[in-house]
């Protein structure tokens, strides 16, 4: 079977079929143009990453008999659900393109592909409390614990798993490069000076700080620093462009749900059982607080950033900060930055916001 970059969502394969490509052209399978082909019959360098991927599934006859009914899936429908592996081609082609690159497995475990499958560790206590995340497997116990009962000390979160996952969503911004941070002002604005991050000690508590420990929050546009600073109509609002005045490496949160499953040094098992978690994060980061949100419902993210934030390589901190999605914003996105002097102030412009638009929905 003939089959090309273009037909996988997924970055590493789309790559591997790059770099292993002998043929360019049209693929017969997604009718792409300009495609790097793959062929199924002669070239072998996907199968084991497949084999892998699917071998973490086992199939109903061999399931634990505790196993939930409920959960047993075929396994097309579960690696849709789970991971973004195909890009827009429909099932039964992906099916195809699966059989064809694990055709050794299809032909030893037919039941494998064809019949009901589960992942058996997503319902094993001691598999999940040694490679889980969350050790309860819960996001609002966790939640629950660090605002109620123990801050500083939880032992809920597995940090030896967080600290592997930041190292798969690790991006790098080369100095030079700028971002926005906005204040609401008068008409006149604020000067350059005033733009930065609360010094240690004055300032207020965000989603990636606690109060006192100084952190500047960027954005990586003009409309989504208004969107964050919540800019009301009429308001006049200083807007600072931040340069980054050397190359820093951030843990990119908004990444957290596209890293593939055959990634170097993931083992897609432990990922399965992640996934939700890790979305979590990045969902909790995004968040707007509402009027009537406490500030304790930011502590769940402060304690995570500042796990990310003591992360040591040799003696130095490995990561200047943490990027992650704008919910007020989806095409931008923000940066929370340990160090403020990373960046330097160049120019501060005032804007009024003339109109607002409000979207609504009944609930
Ligand atoms: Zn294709």
């Amino acid at each position: 079977m003939i089959i090309c970059d273009g037909c996988f969502y997924d970055k590493e394969i789309s790559s591997i079929i790059k770099s292993v490509s002998r043929n360019s052209g049209v693929c017969p399978t997604c009718h792409k143009h300009d495609k790097k082909l793959y062929d199924t019959d002669y070239q072998n360098d996907l199968t084991p990453y497949f084999e892998d991927l699917v071998n973490t599934y086992t199939p109903e006859e061999l399931l634990p008999p505790s196993f939930p009914a409920a959960e047993k899936r075929r396994l097309m429908d579960d690696l849709n659900e789970r991971w973004q592996i195909f890009s827009d081609i429909p099932y039964p082609t992906q099916y195809e393109i699966l059989r064809n690159i694990c055709s050794e497995l299809y032909a030893s475990t037919p039941s494998l592909f064809d019949g009901l499958v589960g992942i058996p560790e997503l319902y094993d206590d001691l598999y999940l409390k040694n490679h889980m995340l969350l050790r309860t497997n819960n996001w609002d116990l966790f939640v629950n614990e660090i605002k109620t009962v123990n801050r500083y000390h939880s032992k809920l979160v597995n940090l030896d798993i967080l600290e592997k996952y930041c190292s798969f969503i690790r991006k790098t911004y080369k100095a030079g490069y700028c971002f926005y941070r906005a204040r609401i002002s008068e008409k006149e604005g604020f000067d350059i000076n005033s733009m930065g991050a609360p010094p240690a000690g004055k300032s207020s508590e965000g989603r990636a700080n606690a109060r006192g420990i100084t952190c500047l929050y960027l954005a990586s546009d003009l409309e989504t620093t208004l969107h964050e600073v919540r800019a009301g109509v009429f308001d006049f609002v200083s807007i600072g462009k931040f340069l980054l005045k050397k190359d820093i490496v951030v843990v990119d949160l908004s990444a957290i749900t596209e890293i593939s499953p055959f990634t170097e040094g993931l083992d897609c098992l432990d990922h399965a059982i992640n996934m939700t978690h890790l979305k979590k994060i990045n969902d909790e980061m995004s968040k707007s607080l509402r009027r009537s949100d406490s500030t304790l419902d930011y502590v769940p993210t402060q304690y995570i950033v500042d796990f990310i934030k003591s992360i040591e390589h040799n003696g130095t901190r490995e990561y200047a900060g943490v990027e992650y999605s704008s919910t007020t914003n989806p095409d931008g996105y923000n940066l929370a930055i340990f160090e403020p002097e990373l960046f330097e102030c160049i120019a501060v412009d005032v804007y009024n916001i003339e109109e607002l638009r409000y979207k609504a929905k009944k609930i």
